[in-house]
């Protein structure tokens, strides 16, 4: 079937509940779409209602949608453990968390349930989307869609084209991505496509910096915010993307340019073994438990 004559998106499957799927779908929601949203936990789900509910009451509060529009929003989500619910969707994003295999998998589930000319997108920050496509029998009809957190806020969005995302797949998640008010840049399928090879290597050079006693957390921040005009500083960054995720994408663009320059600082490794994961375990590079010690 010729592109231009599919039927317009309205109905948007969001596979995971958790961070990304949420907001993801918040946005959505919020831009009139229907969402289908799935987790194979059952609390995610909850949590991800909650959380969307009280973001869709916060766009009223602030002007940016109708008492009515954010009712229809909430009638138009719905959520569910069962991956087979996806057969309605018109377009899927996944949001599942950062593992090859799991991802994989969820893509191998789904090609055999959705309609044959719905694009498949994944919100990975780092794994080939050309190996995720390779799980699937439509890699024509499949990209990357790399949302931001805090998804309702953040502006850009990377359409990542896979070694065999066909064109029209790259202009159709970019007028979806335009449709709810976001940037697409489009870019192509390398590790850590544009943002995080330019950001994560700040971040770990920053790491490196309080390491070897360049300077302290505080003094690395200072200077990058005053210094470069970083609204904030690598390290507060850091905490806020969760020190976890920021060492998975190093070693997921270590592996993928076998280049040393990547490595991660072993101070970032044994803060992720610690326990100290930024701001989501309280702890990080800075201490957001008002009660715990610091030393
Ligand atoms: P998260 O851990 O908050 O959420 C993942 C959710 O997926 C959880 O609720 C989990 O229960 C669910 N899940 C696990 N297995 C599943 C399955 N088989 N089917 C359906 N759901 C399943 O993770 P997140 O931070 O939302 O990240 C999701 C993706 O987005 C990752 O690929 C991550 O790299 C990417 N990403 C994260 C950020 C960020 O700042 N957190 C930013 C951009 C992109």
């Amino acid at each position: 079937m010729d592109q231009s004559t599919h039927p317009p998106i309205q109905t948007v499957g969001v596979i995971g509940a958790g961070t990304m799927g949420r907001g993801i779908a918040h946005v959505l929601l919020g831009h009139g779409y229907s969402v289908l949203l799935t987790d194979t936990s059952p609390g995610a789900l909850a949590a991800a209602t909650r959380s969307i509910t009280a973001g869709l009451a916060r766009d009223v509060e602030k002007g940016r949608l109708t008492a009515e529009a954010k009712e229809k929003a909430f009638e138009s989500l719905q959520p569910s453990s069962d991956l087979a619910g996806m057969v309605s969707a018109d377009f899927i994003i996944e949001a599942a968390p950062e593992n090859v295999d799991l991802k994989a998998d969820i893509f191998r589930r789904l090609e055999p349930l959705a309609r044959p000319e719905v694009i498949f997108a994944s919100n990975t920050s780092s794994i080939s989307i050309t190996r995720l496509a390779s799980a699937t029998s439509r890699a024509g009809r499949f990209c990357g869609l790399h949302f931001f957190n805090p998804v309702p806020v953040m502006k850009l969005v990377e359409v990542v084209a896979g070694m065999e995302t066909l064109p029209e797949t790259l202009a159709k998640a970019s007028s979806l991505a335009s449709s709810l008010g976001k940037t697409p840049i489009q870019v192509n399928d390398f590790p850590g496509f544009v943002s995080n090879r330019v950001l994560m290597p700040m971040i770990n050079e920053a790491v490196y910096a309080v390491m070897e006693g360049v300077a302290d957390v505080q003094s690395v921040d200072a200077v990058m915010k005053l210094g470069m005009n970083h609204p904030m500083g690598p390290l507060e960054l850091a905490d806020l993307i969760g020190l976890d995720v920021c060492l998975d994408i190093l070693k997921a663009l270590y592996e993928g340019f076998h280049d040393p320059k990547y490595r991660a600082s072993p101070l970032l490794e044994k803060m992720v073994h610690a326990g100290r994961l930024g701001r989501k375990s309280g702890r990080g590079f800075y201490n957001y438990c008002p009660t715990t010690q610091t030393e």
